[in-house]
């Protein structure tokens, strides 16, 4: 198991005359053991952060180090990516369509010449750990979506790596493997105290898999923490959407109150008198309800608009009974009448408050 130490790391592509920075000055150490998610919208750097990390490409400037070693440093790979003890799993797996499931996993041990029968036995052993022992006779054609990434999964585990490197690996899977899926990767990364790095765009792939996460806008990372103090205390707005559903108020400040319509939102902290600034409330802290409840507080009557159900939860919309325009979307486990009115209560402390850009 290795640490990932990366310092000042900068990679401009140039496109003609124009440059473009995919990765910005990015300081950051990712301990021994532990698992660390990027997140972050499409085209803001990801993969190429981490393909830096796998030593496919040089820094423009900075360092990397695995341990204590240097392996990157500006215009140079110092340790390629076959010497740095590192595995990859991709979006689209690359499965070698003409080898069987067994001769898919061994490949990376036939290429670096291990005798046969300790290629069966360690194929066998993965295989196991990864539900494949049924399968290892298959063509890829003739599997499923979720074996076809194990046994992924298993070609990168079976040279024991020492750091795991996925690049969106459950994008290609149906939403219902998905969640196996991340459990699986979960456990083996949790089990074999494998220094992981994932990225994705989707904050479940991290948050199911990730000790520590990191948000990176414009090639820098905008936010860094535990998974749950991202999605609970976003640093902006932009954070806020790109960790979960929310909505985004835009609100005026009234004797530290936000003031949407009719809506009276309490802020625990001192705003200047008619600032502007953007409500952020998760669709699972807000609900409606007549009565009080405890740990909630009522911030005023609204009207439900329209109602969806889906995944076991009805989706309501709602407005403020003085502004229409505004919708507020709530998760509820009844529905409701549209047109009724009823009181909007906001889970205490769960209030965000961001700066208007
Ligand atoms: P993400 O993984 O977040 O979608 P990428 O790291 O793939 O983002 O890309 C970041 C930026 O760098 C994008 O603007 C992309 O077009 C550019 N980029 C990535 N790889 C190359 C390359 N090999 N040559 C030129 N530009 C690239």
């Amino acid at each position: 198991m290795s640490s990932i130490k990366v310092e000042n790391l900068t990679k401009v592509f140039k496109k003609g005359r124009t440059e473009i920075k995919a990765v910005d000055n990015i300081s950051i150490k990712i301990d021994n053991g532990t698992s660390f998610g990027v997140l972050g919208p499409s085209g803001h750097g990801k993969s190429t952060f981490l393909r830096l990390i796998a030593g496919l490409e040089e820094p423009t400037s900075g360092y990397i180090y695995f341990d204590d070693e240097l392996v990157s440093e500006p215009h140079r790979v110092i340790l390629g990516p076959e010497k740095r003890g590192i595995a990859m799993v991709f979006q689209n797996w690359a499965l070698y369509p003409n080898m069987k499931v067994f001769d898919n996993i061994a490949f990376p041990l036939k290429l670096a010449k291990v005798p046969r029968d300790k290629i069966e036995k360690k194929v066998r052993e993965v295989a196991e750990e990864l539900g494949l022992t049924n399968v290892l006779d298959r063509y890829p054609k003739e599997l499923s979506g979720g074996q076809m990434q194990r046994t992924a999964i298993a070609r990168a585990l079976v040279k024991d790596p020492k750091v795991l490197l996925l690049d969106e690996p459950f994008s290609n899977l149906d939403a219902q493997i998905r969640e196996s899926a991340r459990a699986l990767v979960r456990k083996i990364q949790r089990e074999r105290k494998l220094t992981t790095i994932i990225v994705s765009h989707d904050p479940a792939d991290i948050f199911a898999i990730a000790n520590k996460a990191g948000v990176i806008v414009n090639g820098k990372f905008a936010q860094i923490g535990a998974p749950i103090e991202i999605y609970d205390m976003p640093a902006t707005d932009l954070i806020a959407k790109l960790t979960g559903e929310i909505n985004l108020i835009h609100a005026k400040v009234i004797e530290n109150n936000a003031i949407i319509g009719n809506l009276k939102i309490p802020l625990n902290f001192k705003l200047d008198n008619l600032q502007e600034v953007i409500i952020g409330l998760r669709p699972d802290d807000i609900m409606l309800s007549e009565r009080p409840l405890d740990r909630y507080v009522d911030v005023g009557v609204v009207k439900v608009k329209l109602v969806s159900y889906g995944a076991g939860i009805f989706k309501i919309v709602v407005s403020p009974i003085s502004n229409e325009e505004i919708d507020i979307i709530i998760d509820s486990e009844e529905p409701l009448e549209i047109g009724t009115e009823t009181h909007l209560l906001v889970k205490m402390g769960k209030i965000k408050v961001f700066d208007v850009n």
